[in-house]
C-alpha cells in the first residue's frame, strides 16, 4: 500500500510531513512511499536523500494513494482528484475548512485532523499540536533574545555588572512552559502566568516565579484553559499591568481551543514598557493576545517593539518537521495492521481525530454546523 508525501503549497509553509530519516519506520510496516519532487527541500532534503532513505520520488505520486500525509491541509483540487477511500492525515482545523471538508466527504475520502487527536496519554507521541508548540515556544524566546538590545544573563565583570534581563511570560502550556524553559537557560530572570491551577507548580519545574494573581483559576476539559468573562478579563490585565511595566521581554502564549486567542495586553499595557521593550506574540495569527500585533509583521507599540508570530514553528523546519513526522510515524503505526492501512474506528484515538469517512461527516460538531442538527 502506498503513503504519499504531499509537497506543500501554501505559502510560508517550510515544513515537510515526513523525513527521509524516518521513512524506514514506515517502509517496515509493509508501505511503499512515494515523495513528491521536492517536497523537502524547503526543510532542507534533496529528492535524493528520500530515494536514498527506501522512497520514491514522482510527479505522480498521488495515483493510487493508500494514504496522503502533509503537515497543512491539502487543497480542494487535490483531493477531487484522489480516488474514492483515499486517506489524508495533516492538520485540518473542520470549523475552519467547511468547504474543504464537503469536498472531502463527496469524494469519498476518509480523513483525519491532528488538531482532533484526543488529549490522553497513549496519544502523547502523536500530539503534533504540541510537538509544533514546543518549536515554537522556543523560537519566541529567541526572537525575544535577540531583539531586545541587552544581555539575558546576568554578567559580572571588571566594569561592572550587568543586570539579568526580566521576561514575563503568559500562557504556560506547552509553548509556554518552552519558552520559559529556553530564557530561563539564557539566563533571564522569568515569571510566568496562566489562567489553569496546575500551571504554578508547572512554571517552578522549569526555572520561573509563577506570578500568583488573586482570580478563580480556569480549568476546562481535556487540560485545555476555559473562556475568561470579559469581568476576569479586566481584572486580570489590571492585576498584571505591574508585572508588564517591569518587564524588559514579554512574551505571550495564550489561546483557548476553538476559539479566538484572550486579549490579555491592551496598547496602554505595553505603552508602560520601558524604552526598548520587546514583545513576542505567539497568538498574533489568531486574533492576538496583545492589542496593535499583527502576524508576520514587527509593530510599534508605545516604547516596545511587538513581534507578532505568523506559522512560527514553520520558522525551524527541519526540526519541527522531524517532530512532526514521528507524529505521523506513531499515528500510520496505529492505524495499520497486518502491514495494511486498516484504522479501527472503535479506538478512541482512530475515531475522535475523524473528519470524513463514508462520503459522511464523522466528526459530529463539524456535521451539526454543515447540516444542522436532526431534530
Ligand atoms: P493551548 O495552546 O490551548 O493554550 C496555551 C496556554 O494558554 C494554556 O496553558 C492555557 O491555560 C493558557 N491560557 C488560556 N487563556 C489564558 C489566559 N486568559 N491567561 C493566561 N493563560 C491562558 O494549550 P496547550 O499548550 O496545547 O496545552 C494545555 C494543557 O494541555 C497543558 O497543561 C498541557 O500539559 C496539556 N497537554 C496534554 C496532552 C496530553 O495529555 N496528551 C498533550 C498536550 C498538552
Amino acid at each position: 500500500m502506498k503513503i504519499v508525501v504531499a509537497k506543500e503549497v501554501r505559502e510560508g509553509e517550510t515544513r515537510v510531513a515526513m523525513v527521509p530519516e524516518l521513512v524506514g519506520k514506515l517502509t517496515s510496516l509493509g508501505y511503499e512511499l512515494v515523495v513528491e519532487p521536492g517536497a523537502g527541500v524547503s526543510a532542507l532534503w534533496s529528492d535524493e536523500e528520500y530515494v536514498e532513505a527506501g522512497a520514491t520520488v514522482s510527479e505522480d505520486a498521488m495515483v493510487d494513494a493508500a494514504l496522503v500525509v502533509s503537515v497543512q491541509p491539502l487543497e480542494s483540487r487535490t483531493v477531487r482528484r484522489l480516488g474514492t477511500g483515499t486517506a489524508t492525515l495533516s492538520f485540518l482545523p473542520p470549523g475552519q475548512s467547511l468547504d474543504l471538508v464537503v469536498d472531502m466527504r463527496v469524494c469519498g475520502i476518509t480523513s483525519f485532523s491532528l488538531e482532533l487527536v484526543p488529549r490522553i496519554s497513549r496519544s502523547q507521541s502523536m500530539d503534533a499540536l504540541s510537538s509544533q508548540a514546543l518549536v515554537s515556544g522556543y523560537r519566541c524566546a529567541i526572537v525575544a533574545a535577540g531583539l531586545l538590545r541587552r544581555f539575558f544573563p546576568l554578567n559580572m565583570t571588571s566594569a561592572g555588572t550587568v543586570r539579568p534581563a526580566e521576561v514575563v511570560v503568559l500562557g504556560a502550556g506547552v509553548a509556554g512552559l518552552q519558552a520559559i524553559a529556553t530564557c530561563h537557560r539564557l539566563g533571564a530572570v522569568v515569571r510566568g502566568y496562566d489562567v489553569r491551577a496546575a500551571s504554578a507548580e508547572e512554571i517552578r519545574s522549569v526555572g520561573a516565579q509563577a506570578i500568583e494573581l488573586d482570580l478563580e483559576t480556569l480549568e476546562g476539559t481535556g487540560g485545555y484553559a476555559r473562556e475568561m468573562t470579559e469581568d476576569r478579563a479586566q481584572r486580570q490585565r489590571e492585576l498584571l499591568t505591574p508585572y508588564i511595566a517591569n518587564a524588559d521581554a514579554l512574551i505571550t502564549t495564550a489561546a483557548v481551543p476553538g476559539r479566538a486567542a484572550p486579549l490579555l495586553v491592551t496598547a496602554q499595557m505595553v505603552e508602560q514598557m520601558k524604552a526598548g521593550s520587546v514583545v513576542v506574540d505567539l497568538a498574533a495569527e489568531s486574533g492576538g493576545n496583545v492589542e496593535g500585533s499583527e502576524a508576520g509583521k514587527v509593530v510599534r507599540v508605545g516604547n516596545a517593539q511587538v513581534w507578532g508570530g505568523a506559522n512560527v514553528a514553520a520558522q525551524m523546519p527541519a526540526p519541527a518537521s522531524r517532530l512532526f513526522a514521528q507524529n505521523i510515524v506513531n499515528l500510520v503505526s496505529l492505524m495499520t495492521h497486518e502491514g495494511a492501512f486498516a484504522p479501527d474506528f472503535d479506538d478512541e484515538i482512530v475515531s475522535g481525530s475523524c473528519v470524513t469517512r463514508d462520503g459522511q461527516v464523522w466528526h459530529e460538531p463539524t456535521r451539526i454546523l454543515l447540516e444542522g442538527t436532526d431534530e
